[in-house]
């Protein structure tokens, strides 16, 4: 399929400068098309500042298909990341992890060994390792530790710093990127994207647009252009924890759904907690004693020097599956929005949004997709 077909011959417009957001724009521009980026804040902003920042396939509920989309997006950040390091001019902290699933029970065990398959049929490097061997890798860990898998195919860094870096990288490309510009709606004729209207009263001409809005995403489809879609707000609490004197750990570990991870700026990120409190997310004391209680548990020889709370929310979709490609009804308007794993998959949806628009190709994640039925009200 041709550019023309595709009504790529003018401006593409990428609302939202989250990771995805950016990322979609630095790869369309590095495929040749001229784009324009609007951030109601700066990059970052959103979810993304707020992320953990792991490139971690697996890390919920996820069946053999996401693990290998995980696996998927994971090889595509690698052939990225030493241009966005490059073009970025930021260090975002990037560092290899290693991922301890713990076990310590039977059930634990079970469902870990059932990742582990998938994780291993992804092609990603994990293994079986037993509770001593844990403890040998790092001390501080729990006695209740039975095994668990050494997840060896994670990158971690800082994710504000990386949005920024991405932000600059794609500009070096030539995109456009106007910060604190907020889209309020979009202008459709004749069934087709025209143009975005802009807060300020002003508008941007354009001959596609992606919508890459995480949260607020499925608001703004609604009142635009009455659709619904199965996006919600869903509220995430996670701590910042102080190292103190003590060492670096020297793995991360993941249990009844926490990930523990030590940042390269000394900092243990520990998260998440979900809360229904959407948009409205504030810092609470119930989630900070509960992820408290996590920590040590499974991690007692660790001692905090300091406990922040952070309250933020990511975009929820069902199963996770992310709402990628063309918006049914109307030409020229496609969606790039994750669920709660969207720092990990923002390289592959960027390249399967590109490879939509530039080249046609359909990615299987499309048609797996919510977005596909998506219907005006
Ligand atoms: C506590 C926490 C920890 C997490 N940890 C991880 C993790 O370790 N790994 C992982 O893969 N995922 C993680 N996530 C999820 C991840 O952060 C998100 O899925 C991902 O950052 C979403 O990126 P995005 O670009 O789609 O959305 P966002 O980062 O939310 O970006 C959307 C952008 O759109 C802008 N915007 C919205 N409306 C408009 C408008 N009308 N006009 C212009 N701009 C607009 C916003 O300002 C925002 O900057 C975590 C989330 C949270 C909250």
């Amino acid at each position: 399929m041709t550019n023309s077909q595709n009504n790529l011959d003018g401006t593409v417009a990428v609302v939202g400068g989250g990771v995805v957001g950016c990322f979609v724009a630095y790869r369309l521009a590095g495929m040749g098309v001229p784009v324009t980026l609007l951030e109601q804040e700066g990059p970052g902003a959103g979810a993304t500042g707020n992320s953990a920042g792991n490139i971690q396939p697996a890390s919920g509920d996820d069946d053999a298909f996401k693990i290998a989309l995980g696996a998927e997006s994971l090889a595509l950040w690698r052939e990225h990341l030493p241009r966005i390091k490059e073009a970025g001019g930021i260090d975002y902290r990037e560092q290899d992890v290693r991922y301890l699933y713990a076990a310590t029970s039977e059930d634990e065990e079970h469902e870990v060994r059932r990742i582990l398959g998938d994780v291993t049929n992804a092609g990603l490097k994990a293994e079986w390792v037993d509770g001593q061997t844990a403890r040998e890798t790092e001390p501080r860990l729990s006695g209740s530790i039975i095994g668990g898998m050494l997840h060896q195919d994670c990158i971690q860094m800082d994710p504000k710093l990386l949005n920024t870096a991405l932000a600059n990288t794609a500009e070096t490309e030539g995109v456009a990127i106007q910060r604190q510009k907020q889209a309020v709606g979009l202008a459709v004729a004749g069934g087709r994207i025209r143009g975005i209207k802009l807060q300020d009263g002003s508008s941007l001409e354009c001959s596609s647009v992606v919508l890459a809005m995480g949260a607020w995403t499925a608001k703004a489809v609604s009142e635009w252009l009455g659709y619904d879609l199965p996006v919600e707000p869903y509220g995430l609490q996670k701590l910042h924890l102080g190292l103190g004197p003590a060492a670096p750990l020297n793995c991360a570990v993941r249990w009844n759904g926490v990930n523990i991870v030590c940042r390269r700026d000394g900092l243990v990120h520990a998260g998440s907690r979900f809360l229904p409190d959407g948009f409205d997310a504030k810092p609470s004391a119930e989630a900070r004693d509960w992820l408290l209680a996590q920590v040590a548990e499974i991690l007692p020889g660790f001692q905090p020097s300091g406990v922040e709370t952070i309250a933020a929310f990511a975009a929820s979709t069902p199963a996770r599956i992310p709402l990628v490609g063309r918006l049914p009804g109307i030409d020229g308007i496609y969606l790039a929005v994750p669920s709660t794993d969207g720092f990990l998959m923002a390289a592959v949806l960027a390249e399967m949004t590109a490879e939509l628009m530039v080249n046609g190709k359909v990615h299987d994640l499309m048609e797996r997709s919510p977005l596909a039925l998506a219907k005006v009200r």
